[in-house]
C-alpha cells in the first residue's frame, strides 16, 4: 500500500505511541510472569542456579530482612537484589524508559522506588552487609554475572 509522506509520518507516530504505552504493560507483565512460581525463565531462578553452581548456601526471599532481599548468603554476609529494570529504574537502560502518558505519576512512583532501594542498601551496608544488585537486563550475559559473583565471593572465602 502506498502512503503520502504526511500519512506515513502519522502512521509512524501512532505506532511509536503505541510502543511507548506498551513499555509499562510489557515491563509489568514480565515482572508478574517472573514472579510466577515454576516459571523457568524467572530471574530469581537464574540467579539461584548460578549461586548453586558456585556452591554457595543461600536463603531466598528473606522477609525478616530490610527490603526483603531476593537472596542472602549468610556465610559471606552478602545480600543480592535482583531488580527489574523498569520498576527499579536501571540507569541508562532502555527498559527503564518511563511511559509518556501520566508522566508525573510514573516519575514519582519509579523514582520513589529507586530512592527506597538506595535507602535500603545504605542501611544494610551500615549493618555490615555486602549488597549486590543484579539487573534483569543483564541476565542474558550469565558469564559476566558469574564472573562478578566469583569476584565477590571467592576472594572472601573463609579459611578452612
Ligand atoms: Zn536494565
Amino acid at each position: 500500500m502506498m502512503f503520502t509522506r504526511v500519512e506515513s509520518t502519522c502512521l509512524k507516530e501512532s505506532r511509536d505511541k503505541r510502543r511507548t504505552m506498551d513499555v509499562y504493560t510489557k515491563a509489568k507483565r514480565s515482572e508478574i510472569m517472573a514472579r510466577i512460581k515454576g516459571s523457568k525463565t524467572s530471574p530469581e531462578k537464574i540467579v539461584a542456579s548460578m549461586l548453586r553452581k558456585l556452591k554457595l548456601k543461600f536463603r531466598s526471599n528473606v522477609k525478616s530482612l530490610l527490603g526483603q532481599p531476593d537472596f542472602v548468603i549468610p556465610l559471606y554476609k552478602t545480600i543480592i537484589f535482583v531488580h527489574g529494570c523498569f520498576w527499579h529504574n536501571h540507569r541508562n537502560c532502555k527498559r527503564s524508559k518511563l511511559p509518556t502518558t501520566n508522566k508525573a505519576f510514573w516519575r514519582r512512583k519509579i523514582l520513589g522506588n529507586k530512592q527506597r532501594d538506595m535507602r535500603i542498601a545504605r542501611l544494610l551496608r551500615k549493618e555490615g552487609w555486602h549488597v549486590i544488585t543484579i539487573w534483569q537486563c543483564k541476565l542474558g550475559e550469565q558469564r559476566q554475572i558469574m564472573a562478578r559473583l566469583k569476584r565477590a565471593f571467592y576472594p572472601r572465602r573463609p579459611m578452612k
